[in-house]
């Protein structure tokens, strides 16, 4: 019996139950661990089940497979990608990953052999990442529960490696090249909904019918939607048209000698269909190049900050860090989007300003960002429900957490705090956002001077990860804690620095950017300078990130910081005229609608912009290594994080102390 031979196997992260319909339900459960992977032994398990089927004769075959999750979290994030690192670790790497990957192909191809004989099902609730979605795209049909988490991706390439497990065979064919390309190439998700429009989830069902769902699937076996005529043209006789016309559109947006994945992607699917068996070359061009382990170190360096505000939830105290009302006090650019960031992670959030005209703008704001993000009406109403308008100030005596975002001035920071600490709870988390005051300085005047944490957002709030902690000498480590896993919950990444001007970000930031205005002095053109940081590998040019963020707060945090250095004449000048960058339309660039408009020639050969990149950034790495130095930050591992998640710092490179250590 089939079922006794799965039950032979003793496996360990899957069980199977055989109905009176006769359908065989494969539940993946990894044991001791609250997400399903698919790790080497979930593998290994599933080649066993696999084997079993191969091996039967037909009439022992089920009616159909479903495979399911047991998992609250997700279906399947896809890969151990820690074991993955291992192997990273291990000098034959390029050998020992071709393994990995070939292993996982072989074994999803016996998948879809074994769909092809009996109907096999991927039924996904949650999550369903990279070599998951693999899984599923080799069952015959994939059926999604219709939820908000339901999500599909194939992510790989975001850690520098490709899809070598079928899905860049399997993709294509389902959903057509260019909505596969999409997925593939950026490591974009797509939810539930978008998965079951575009084709690649074939029935979209609530959770309570989903049983039936997939019973009537496996009785009437329904046949698959076609590809639209220019689909099948586009991986046929237009294949190489196509192939020709995404490779363009990518080289706008990656430089391939630093992602080589992505182009890898595209060459194996042109070349052998997505078989990485067939083409040694292209999988040692992808995983043998050091943007591969530099981008698997980043992926750890965002586990390990994620893992800080996660193991303080499970310190001590943990009664405290009860979080339902986040009170913030300041409604200009920061204090609005840090409320709209916290009503989005599900919490209700009163914000306060001496200016009604400054907190409607916030509400306009959030109700347009709100609209935008989501379709239904009833969510768009519920979000900007827990977003209270508070003038008076109401919300300080309710709130778990407070974070004063208001303008740069000693003296308005100590009175807020001042009338703060008489309204609040003991137990509220008491925060400022200030980039340049001493949290010392702040808390001076407080009856419990070292409840306060210096909690420090970038702008803009919606897309930068990072937050740093700041504590000073005396600062109390409950709330220091209570920083840390408030930011996790927030869904950012805590960074916990020492106090000290710039804290790490914009302490290492101030070298180079007044490098960079240093060589326009010296008759550099700012385009370029930005040309040059770009191909080195920076998301943006150094002059144009000085317009972006203002030319006035750059000469401003550009004193406290590096008092020691003249100010470049460039950046003296263009204040003196009071052309701050961006938000005056003229910096070292001119602005048009908020775009850059610039028309000067590049005046500079290859090895020029290599030698003055190269020049512009040793200033950032230096200071980096300083400041782990002097102790401001606790380890090269989190300096390099920091940088890379608050600056963009070319993450293909692993950190600016890795780099430096690894040139
Ligand atoms: P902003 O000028 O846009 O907004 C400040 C707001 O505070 C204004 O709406 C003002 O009316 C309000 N305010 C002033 N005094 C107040 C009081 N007593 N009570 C209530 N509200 C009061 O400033 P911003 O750029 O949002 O910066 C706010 C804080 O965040 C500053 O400490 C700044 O250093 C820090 N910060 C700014 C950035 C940035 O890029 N703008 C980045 C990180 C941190």
């Amino acid at each position: 019996m089939l079922i006794d031979e799965l039950k032979n196997l003793k496996l360990k992260n899957w069980s199977a139950v055989l109905n009176e319909d006769k359908i065989l339900w494969l539940e993946l459960n990894k044991v001791h661990k609250s997400t399903n992977t698919l790790s080497s032994e979930v593998r290994e398990e599933f080649g066993k089940i696999l084997s079993v089927f191969e091996k039967g004769i037909a009439e022992k075959f089920p009616a159909g497979l479903v495979i399911y999750s047991k998992k609250k979290t997700g279906f399947c994030a896809g890969a151990d990608v820690n074991e993955f690192v291992e192997t990273a670790e291990k000098e034959n790497w390029e050998i020992s990953s071709r393994k990995i990957v070939y292993d996982g192909w072989y074994m999803f191809e016996k998948l879809e052999q074994l769909s092809k004989k009996i109907p096999t099902i991927a039924l996904v609730r949650g999550f369903c990442f990279g070599g998951a979605l693999e899984l599923a795209l080799s069952c015959r049909y994939i059926v999604a529960i219709d939820e908000e988490s339901t999500s599909f991706s194939l992510p790989e390439v975001k850690l520098g490696i490709y899809p070598g497990w079928g899905g860049i065979k399997r993709l294509p064919q389902k959903i057509g090249v260019i909505n596969a390309m999409n997925m593939m190439l950026s490591g974009s998700f797509v939810n539930a909904r978008k998965a079951y429009r575009i084709g690649l989830a074939d029935v979209l069902s609530p959770l309570r019918t989903v049983e039936n769902a997939c019973i009537r699937l496996i009785k009437n076996q329904p046949k698959k939607k076609g590809l639209s005529h220019i689909n099948r043209l586009m991986q046929g006789p237009l294949k190489k048209v196509a192939y020709l016309l995404i490779r363009r559109s990518l080289k706008k947006k990656a430089i391939e000698a630093h992602y080589p994945a992505p182009f890898g992607i595209l060459d194996l699917w042109l070349k052998q269909n997505g078989d990485p068996t067939k083409d040694e070359s292209i999988h040692s061009k992808i995983l043998g190049s050091k943007t591969a382990k530099n981008l698997l170190r980043v992926f750890l360096l965002r586990e390990k900050l994620k893992d800080l505000g996660k193991i303080n939830s499970k310190a001590k105290n943990t009664e405290h860090y009860t979080i339902k009302h986040i009170h913030i006090i300041g409604a200009g650019t920061m204090g609005g989007d840090i409320a709209i960031w916290c009503v989005l992670q599900g919490f209700t959030v009163s914000i306060q300003d001496l200016s009604v005209e400054q907190i409607a703008r916030v509400m306009k704001k959030a109700s347009r960002d709100f609209n935008r993000k989501f379709k239904n009406k009833y969510k768009q109403k519920s979000l900007l429900d827990n977003l209270i308008p508070d003038l008076i100030g109401s919300g300080i005596e309710k709130a778990d957490v407070i974070i004063e975002a208001a303008t740069e001035n000693l003296e308005i920071k100590r009175n807020i705090f001042s009338e703060i600490e008489r309204k609040a709870k003991p137990t509220a988390l008491l925060c400022s956002n200030t980039s340049s005051i001493k949290i010392e300085e702040i808390s001076k005047k407080l009856k419990d001077p070292n409840r306060l944490v210096g909690v420090h957002f970038f702008n803009p709030v919606l897309k930068m990860p990072l937050v740093e902690i700041i504590r000073s000498n005396k600062s109390d480590q409950n709330f220091l804690n209570f920083a840390m896993n408030f930011t996790s919950r927030i869904k950012k990444l805590p960074l916990p620095v020492k106090s000290s001007p710039g804290f790490l970000v914009n302490a290492v930031l101030m070298p180079y950017l007044q490098s960079a205005m240093r060589t326009v002095d010296n008759g550099i053109s700012p385009e370029d300078i930005d040309y040059a940081m770009k191909s080195w590998g920076m998301p943006m040019g150094p002059l144009e990130l000085v317009d972006t963020v203002g030319l006035d707060i750059c000469l401003a945090v550009g004193e406290t910081i590096t008092q020691s250095e003249p100010t470049p004449i460039c950046l003296e000048e263009l204040t003196r005229k009071r052309h701050f960058g961006k938000k005056t339309d003229q910096g070292f660039y001119k602005w048009e609608k908020g775009r850059k408009v610039s028309k000067t020639k590049l005046k500079l050969t290859e090895t020029e912009q290599k030698n003055l990149a190269e020049n512009l950034i040793k200033p950032l790495i230096q200071k980096t290594i300083s400041l782990v130095e002097e102790g401001i930050v606790d380890s090269e591992e989190l300096a390099d994080a920091g940088v890379i998640f608050g600056t963009g710092f070319a993450p293909f490179l692993g950190g600016p102390i890795h780099h430096h250590r690894n040139k």
